[in-house]
Parts: C-alpha cells; sequence; structure tokens
C-alpha cells in the first residue's frame, strides 16, 4: 500500500473539518492551525514558517540551486447560501481550496513518510496562502485604510513580504467547476487578470418636476456611459478575452421627484494583455470624462488594482502531461482549452516566474455557487495529490525544458502600480 492510499482516511477526515471552518481570506485562522497541526503531527521536525498573520511556509531544503513552490489556498468565499456556510461570516468553501490543501499535506506525507525527497532535482516549498478570493472588500479597504494591507490577494501580500524571493517556479492546482462523467485533469489553461474601476457622476439636484432644467441628472450621465461603452466594444481588439460589466452600486437616499446629483457606477475589467488594458482603462476614463462633460456634470473615477492574468507555462504542462501518459487511473484530459475568463492571485505569481495551475475534476454543482460539493474525495485526494507528485518530480528534473525567467520584486510591484493607472 503506498502512503497516499495510507493517508487517505486520515486527509479525508481533515478535509471535512476544513470544510465545515470555512473562513473568509487573510482570517484562515482555525484552518492555519489545523494545517500546522498536521504538518507537526507528520513530521515535529519539520519547520513551519509563518507570514501574513494566517500563512504557513515548509521548506525541505534538498541542497540544489532551484526551488519549486507548491501552492495551497486555505481561504473561502462569501456565499452564505451555500449548504456549509458558516451562518455568522457568510463564509464557505464553494471554491473547493479546502482540498487544495489536503493535496498539499498528502505531498508533504509522502516527502517525509517514503522519504522522497532525495529523488527531486529542486528543493520544494510548500507555501499556504491565504485570501485568494477577492471578497469581504469593506473590511479589507479598511485594513487598506490602516496600512495593514496595499493588496487584497494574499499571494500578492505574500509577494510584497518576499515569501516567492527564493522560488524559481510554482505549481498550483484549483478543482474545476464542472462535472465529468471521468476523472479529469486539465493543463494549459490561462487565467484572465481584473481590475476594478469605480466612476463616480455628480450632478446638480433639483425638484424633478417643478424645476427639471436647474439639475444636472447624474443617472443621465450614468446612463450614457454605460452606452458608450457598449458601443466601445466594437472598437476592442480580441473582445472574446476582456470582460466588463458597468453596474449602478449603491442606492439612491434621494426622493424620486428629485433630480439625483450622484450615482456610483463599477464595473470589473478582465483581460490577458497587461499593456492592452492599460489603453482600454484610458478609453474608459475618457468615455466617463465625457458623458458627464456632455451632461453639464462630473466624473471622478478610481481604480482598484485586481489580479494580473495568469499564463500558464506550456513548458511545464508539456512535463505534466507526459506524467498523465504515464497515469492509468486518470482518463480524461483535457489541454486544448486555452484560457477562462476566470482569475486568480496565480497570475501575480506567473508575472514572477514559469508558474501553472493544474485543473482537477470531481465535483458536482456551480462553482462558487449554494450546491459546489466534492463527489470524487478518492480521486481529489488519493490519486490527483499523487498525480501532482509525480508531475512536480518530473518538472523537477527537467528543468532544461523550461524557459527560466524571473521579474523581481520590484518590477512586480511597478507593474501593479502601472495597473492603478
Ligand atoms: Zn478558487
Amino acid at each position: 500500500m503506498s502512503e497516499f492510499e495510507k493517508y487517505y482516511p486520515k486527509i479525508s477526515n481533515l478535509s471535512t473539518k476544513f470544510l465545515d471552518n470555512p473562513e473568509l481570506g487573510f482570517k484562515e485562522y482555525q484552518t492555519s492551525k489545523l494545517i500546522e497541526d498536521e504538518i507537526k503531527s507528520i513530521s515535529p521536525s519539520i519547520k513551519v514558517e509563518h507570514y501574513l498573520g494566517t500563512g504557513l511556509k515548509v521548506i525541505f531544503d534538498n541542497h540544489k540551486p532551484k526551488t519549486i513552490g507548491i501552492i495551497a489556498e486555505m481561504d473561502a468565499l462569501y456565499q452564505p447560501k451555500h449548504f456549509k456556510a458558516n451562518p455568522e461570516t457568510g463564509a464557505a468553501h464553494a471554491c473547493g481550496h479546502y482540498t487544495q490543501v489536503g493535496i498539499a499535506l498528502a505531498m508533504i506525507n509522502e516527502i517525509v513518510k517514503a522519504e522522497r525527497l532525495k529523488e527531486f532535482g529542486t528543493n520544494l516549498a510548500f507555501i499556504f496562502t491565504p485570501a485568494e478570493e477577492f471578497v469581504d472588500l469593506d473590511w479589507r479597504q479598511e485594513q487598506k485604510a490602516k496600512h495593514k494591507l496595499d493588496y487584497f490577494g494574499g499571494k500578492q501580500e505574500a509577494i510584497k513580504q518576499g515569501l516567492f524571493d527564493h522560488i524559481n517556479y510554482c505549481v498550483s492546482v484549483h478543482a474545476i467547476g464542472e462535472e465529468f462523467k471521468q476523472r479529469t485533469v486539465e493543463i494549459n489553461c490561462d487565467l484572465a487578470g481584473f481590475n476594478f474601476k469605480y466612476f463616480d457622476f455628480y450632478g446638480e439636484a433639483s425638484h424633478a418636476a417643478f424645476a427639471p432644467e436647474s439639475g444636472v441628472n447624474a443617472q443621465s450621465i450614468a446612463t450614457l456611459f454605460t452606452t458608450a461603452l457598449a458601443l466601445q466594444r466594437q472598437q476592442i481588439k480580441n473582445p472574446n478575452r476582456i470582460r466588463f460589466n458597468p453596474v449602478v452600486i449603491g442606492e439612491n437616499t434621494e426622493s424620486i421627484n428629485v433630480i439625483p446629483d450622484h450615482v456610483k457606477m463599477g464595473s470589473d475589467l478582465r483581460f490577458f494583455d497587461i499593456k492592452y488594458v492599460q489603453s482600454l482603462m484610458k478609453k474608459f476614463d475618457q468615455a466617463a470624462q465625457g458623458c458627464a462633460s456632455a451632461l453639464g456634470g462630473k466624473a471622478k473615477i478610481t481604480t482598484q488594482v485586481g489580479y494580473l492574468p495568469l499564463h500558464s507555462n506550456r513548458e511545464m504542462n508539456a512535463l505534466v502531461k507526459d506524467t498523465f501518459l504515464q497515469e492509468d487511473r486518470i482518463p480524461g484530459l483535457i489541454e486544448n482549452r486555452g484560457y477562462t475568463m476566470a482569475a486568480g492571485d496565480i497570475g501575480d505569481v506567473g508575472f514572477i516566474m514559469p508558474t501553472i495551475q493544474i485543473g482537477y475534476g470531481g465535483w458536482t454543482g456551480t462553482i462558487h455557487g449554494s450546491d459546489f460539493k466534492l463527489i470524487d474525495p478518492e480521486f481529489v485526494l488519493k490519486i490527483f495529490p499523487e498525480f501532482v507528485f509525480n508531475s512536480t518530480l518530473n518538472i523537477s528534473n527537467h528543468l532544461e525544458k523550461i524557459d527560466e525567467y524571473h521579474h523581481t520584486k520590484r518590477e512586480y510591484l511597478k507593474a501593479l502600480k502601472k495597473m492603478e493607472g
């Protein structure tokens, strides 16, 4: 019996504990403690490094020049209708991150119990990251105002703190939000980047019946702006690789017989091309200013930087595919979808170094929805961890096949600054 098989009942049990204890990003205290306790139970001599309150890092030094990072996200998202939601916080594991933790722990267990470290051509670093989901934004905004956070993604903050400084390649995994007839993994799938744009339109209030002519209707400006963005779609290069969704946010507290003097709109803007999106953001700003000025009002624009796009490293993926071809317990491989408009802060890691995200099935229901649920735990927590382990091993022994690149932390922070406009 392999160590993955022996460990399965334990990790399956522990994963249920993670599922039953969902915590929002940067607040994964119980989850983090359970992970640390489990690492110590695998081997009390493993050194666990802490960062950002809940983040954990474990290094297996193999006396090699290069290091592969293996990432596991710890956070839940806000989905109060989920069948396992925390009734107080609304947090729920509707994105399956808790199984990423299980997969990483199964790999750590294999390294220790089966003494596998020496087979690797690199060192290994297991990084348990907080806050992948872009949620709980009011709280994060408060932390930002108090200078406790600069960015809303856990990996972004971790990069800023130097957690990825000595790592050369990263392997991450993520649940696929689809139900498959057979056990399935996915490679070669890029993730979009995104930014949040906010547009405050200001007009002049007046009596809507008695003196509408002396007002400036902020809602009319917002309507004009929505139309301008819709017309702008025609001028967009590769429109299938760009998404935006302008919506009015915030409530109108004025009476309906008053010409509204303020309307707040927001839109996310998803993209793959960092340079192109900067020029697109300028066009959006120009449209907002133009629409406000056309009706005699004003516009204030703010940008909240989101995540960078992930260009999943194709050479590393090719090595994962080689591993897949040796693995007869997993029949399904998706390798040609190319991209999804979903996003993650793993994209920020990919900006710095060659990075992949391997998708795994085993789920039913709608990802991020109320019914997202693990239906094939044996695949996800026993077979797939071994597959990721073997893929990482294969990558570590074929580094010459990967075009290595490295952006420094400074270059990364500069790129984010540019995204803020
Ligand atoms: Zn996720």
